[in-house]
């Protein structure tokens, strides 16, 4: 979407603001001994509560409100009882709301407990990854400029980029053109617009690049079964720079 209206930025601030307390409340839960099917009830009934719908249940059939991919899943993990986190874990927790008829849609990767600094430099990056490819945003600039230096950053700390699954346009649906790929050309791409909403989420694996899908058809890992870790954020893109929607409270926003 590209935003034209007041309302157009209000509309998909709030719903940027909800995504991001939906974030945190996630944070707020994870532990060991936790199901992911006890995340997803809770966040479920949290955005509930705060007046919006959990955009990912039943988008093309997803079962739950919340993906939620352990150690070696990439994305789309289906919520399940028989999962249990436990101490050492990463689990990475994506989630989307619409709220007035605007989405909000944002990724964290979460530590379980005490992790090793091999996963803790995984996620780090993965997060440097967003920062580094949302400095590239400007009105006018080429998406591939974006995705060049994520790729640069992940594969410059011996990780690599998931290429099967990309970012994308967001707005009034879920996921809108373009794609934003987290590898490629800096001159490929469009041309970022005035108003333009992106939901940009590098998904980076601590091994081989290659994923295979689980045999319920959602849940994607990596084939070598190393350790992914994903972060994402809603962005709106104006002539006074990149405004990150998904945010919150709390987190290092100064980068
Ligand atoms: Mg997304």
């Amino acid at each position: 979407m590209i935003c034209k209206t007041q309302q157009d930025y209000d509309g998909m601030r709030l719903a940027g603001k909800i995504t991001g307390e939906a974030l945190k409340y996630a944070k707020s839960l994870i532990r060991p001994n936790i199901s992911t099917l006890e995340l997803d009830k809770m966040i479920e009934k949290f955005i509930i509560d705060k007046g919006a719908i959990p955009s990912f249940k039943g988008y093309d059939g997803f079962p739950a409100s919340i993906c939620a991919s352990v150690n070696e899943m990439v994305v789309h993990g289906i919520p399940s009882n028989d999962i249990i986190l436990k101490e050492g874990d990463i689990v990475s927790i994506d989630l989307g709301v619409i709220i007035n008829g605007y989405n909000g849609d944002a990724a964290r990767t979460f530590a379980v407990g005490k992790i090793d600094s091999e996963k803790a430099r995984l996620i780090e990056v993965t997060k440097d990854c967003f920062f580094k490819g949302i400095n590239k945003l400007s009105v006018g600039a080429k998406l591939g400029e974006l995705s060049h230096a994520i790729q640069c950053h992940a594969e410059l700390n011996g990780y690599s980029v998931v290429r099967e699954l990309v970012g994308h346009g967001i707005g009034h649906d879920m996921h809108e053109s373009p794609e934003v790929p987290n590898y490629g050309n800096p001159t490929s791409g469009i041309r970022v617009k005035d108003g333009m909403c992106l939901a940009v989420e590098p998904m980076i694996n601590m091994g081989s690049r290659y994923v295979a899908l689980k045999d319920d058809s959602w849940g994607v890992y990596a084939i070598d079964h190393k350790p992914s870790a994903h972060y994402e954020n809603t962005v709106i893109v104006t002539s006074k720079g990149v405004e990150i929607t998904t945010m919150y409270e709390g987190e290092n926003e100064d980068r």
